[in-house]
C-alpha cells in the first residue's frame, strides 16, 4: 500500500489524568511549596516519566527505600500505595509522612485487612512486582496469594472448601480479570469478593473509550510510559478489540513514520498518568505530519471524578516553611 498521511485523529475521551493521579501530583506540589525543596518521594509518584522529570524540576527527589531519606524530612508515599512496615520504618526515622495512596488503592488495603481478620484466605489477581501489588500483599502477607492467570488459580494449594475471598489490583484489564474471577468462581463458588472486581473507575472508563476508539481506527496511539500499567493494558484492549496495529508511546518523538503509512484514521488516547499536554504534541506532531488532519472527539464515558487532599495537607501555609 503506498504511503497516505492519515485523515483523521481520533481523540478518546476520557483519557489521561485521574483522579487519584492528579490528587497525587497535587499533594507533591503543596508538599514543595510548604516545604520548601528538597521533598523525599518514595517511588515514582504516578508511573509516567514526564511528571517525574516535571517534578524532579521543583525539587522533589525520588527515592525507593525511605533509609534514604534523611532523618527528619517529608517523605511523600506515591499514589501506588505501600506496605503497612514502609510507615513503621518511616516513623522510626522520624520522618514526616504524607501519603498520596489514591483513595481506591486504600480501599482494597482494608478489604484484605478484613478479609484477613475474617480468618479468610486471600487470592490477589495483579502483576507480581507491580508496587501497588506489594503495598497490597504487605497488609495481609499470609494470607493473600497472588494469581495472574486462570492457570494460577487452578494451581493454588487450597482445599476446595477454602474460605476464600478475591480482590484486584486496580488497574488491569477487565477482560482478563473477569476470566480470572470466573475461574476462581469456578473451583470455590462460596468465594466472596468485591461486586465486580476491584478496577478503578478511571480503568474501566479508559479501557472502555479504547474499545470504541480501536473500533474506528486503523492505529490506535496510546500515551503513556513503559512502567504505566494501565497504559500498556489499553495498548492490550485496542488490539484485542480489533485495531490493526497499537503501540505505547511516551511522546510524540516515539512514533515510527512506517506506522502512518497507509493509514487513514488514528485514534488516540493515554493512560492515567500520562498528561495531556504530551496529547497535544502528539497532535501537533501528526498535523504536521499529514497535512490537514482533522481532530473529532470520540466521547465515550463522562468522566467527573475529584478526591479531597489529606487532611493534613488541607489549609497548610505554602511558603516554603522549613
Ligand atoms: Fe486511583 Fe485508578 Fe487513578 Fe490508580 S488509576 S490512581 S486506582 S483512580
Amino acid at each position: 500500500m503506498p504511503p497516505t498521511d492519515p485523515r483523521t485523529i481520533l481523540l478518546a475521551a476520557p483519557r489521561g489524568f485521574c483522579a487519584g493521579v492528579d490528587r497525587a501530583i497535587e499533594i507533591v506540589d503543596i508538599a514543595l511549596q510548604h516545604y520548601g525543596p528538597p521533598v523525599y518521594v518514595r517511588h515514582a509518584i504516578v508511573h509516567n516519566t514526564h511528571v517525574v522529570a516535571d517534578l524532579e524540576a521543583k525539587g522533589a527527589v525520588f527515592v525507593e527505600d525511605e533509609d534514604e531519606v534523611p532523618e527528619g524530612m517529608p517523605i511523600v508515599f506515591s499514589a501506588h500505595g505501600i506496605p503497612p512496615e514502609v510507615r513503621e520504618r518511616s516513623a522510626a526515622r522520624g520522618l514526616d509522612m504524607i501519603d498520596a495512596t489514591c483513595p481506591l488503592v486504600t480501599k482494597v488495603h482494608y478489604e484484605a485487612l478484613e478479609y484477613a481478620a475474617s480468618g479468610r484466605s486471600i487470592i490477589l489477581i495483579g502483576h507480581e512486582g507491580h508496587q501497588e501489588v506489594i503495598g497490597t500483599m504487605g497488609h495481609a502477607p499470609e494470607s493473600i496469594s497472588l494469581v495472574e492467570t486462570p492457570e494460577d488459580v487452578f494451581a493454588l494449594d487450597l482445599p476446595a472448601d477454602a474460605d476464600v475471598a478475591y480482590i484486584s489490583q486496580t488497574t488491569l484489564s477487565v477482560d482478563e480479570t473477569t476470566s480470572i474471577i470466573a475461574a476462581i468462581r469456578e473451583r470455590f463458588p462460596q468465594a466472596r469478593g468485591p461486586k465486580g472486581d476491584d478496577i478503578c473507575y478511571a480503568t474501566q472508563n479508559r479501557q472502555d473509550a479504547t474499545k470504541v476508539l480501536a473500533e474506528r481506527s486503523d492505529l490506535v496511539l496510546v500515551v503513556g510510559s513503559q512502567n504505566s500499567s494501565n497504559s500498556k493494558r489499553m495498548v492490550e484492549v485496542a488490539l484485542a478489540h480489533g485495531a490493526p496495529a497499537a503501540h505505547l508511546i511516551d511522546s510524540a518523538a516515539d512514533i515510527d513514520p512506517v506506522w502512518l503509512e497507509g493509514v487513514d484514521v488514528v485514534g488516540l488516547t493515554s493512560g492515567a498518568s500520562a498528561p495531556d499536554v504530551l496529547v497535544t504534541e502528539v497532535i501537533d506532531h501528526l498535523s504536521a505530519t499529514a497535512r490537514g488532519a482533522e481532530v473529532e472527539r470520540l466521547t465515550v464515558v463522562d468522566e467527573q471524578m475529584h478526591f479531597a487532599l489529606p487532611a493534613k495537607l488541607r489549609n497548610l501555609p505554602l511558603a516554603g516553611a522549613r
